[in-house]
């Protein structure tokens, strides 16, 4: 089935998205699948398409030994998988994006496989905030004027529907 990896993070909101998507829109039976790794998980969604978990980075207080393990990790995944359609990157709509999510980023432009930014927890931030932090965003991580951007929220769901899209046209494309 084709694979559409969720990354961010950690504690930016991954787990919270997931799980919004997958139970708002009632996709029937997701389980929890064991991968190829420990820390990555995969979610079948109705025998269509799956939902890859990748683990958060940027923790700060890790040692160097278990970043380079995140990142040979993820670097086996993004490069090995065929089945990879697609990416969300998960940022936090409130912040500037950190060292490790422009790095990430630019993996991923590398990479070359199809990228939505979802910028999560929108719903702390005032509708008059919003268009400054997207430029804000949108300059920290260099986006091409086509990519993908969506505000989204766990709490209220805004930005399910961009995020929805986004893996359809992948999967039906
Ligand atoms: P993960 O480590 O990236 O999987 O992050 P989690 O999903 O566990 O979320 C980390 C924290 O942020 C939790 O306390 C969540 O309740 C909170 N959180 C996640 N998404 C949102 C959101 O959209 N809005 C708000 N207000 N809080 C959120």
């Amino acid at each position: 089935f084709p694979e559409i990896a969720f990354s961010g993070r950690s504690n930016v909101g991954k787990s919270s998205m997931i799980n919004k998507l997958l139970n708002r829109n009632k996709l029937a039976r997701t389980s929890s699948q064991p991968g190829r790794t420990q820390s990555i998980n995969f979610f079948n969604i109705d025998d269509r398409f799956v939902l890859v978990d990748l683990p958060g980075y940027g923790f700060a207080k890790v040692p160097l030994k278990v970043k380079k393990e995140w990142g040979r990790l993820i670097d086996d995944y993004l490069y090995n998988r065929t089945n990879l359609v697609g990416i969300v990157q998960i940022i936090d709509a409130r912040h500037k994006p950190t060292k490790d999510d422009l790095m990430m980023v630019n993996w991923l432009k590398d990479t070359g496989i199809p990228t939505i930014i979802a910028a999560t927890k929108v719903d702390k931030l005032k509708k008059s905030q919003q268009s400054k932090q997207k430029k804000l965003i949108r300059e920290t991580l260099q986006l091409a004027e086509d990519m993908d951007f969506c505000f989204f929220s766990a709490k209220t769901g805004e930005g399910k529907d961009q995020i929805f899209n986004f893996i359809v046209d992948l999967i039906e494309g």
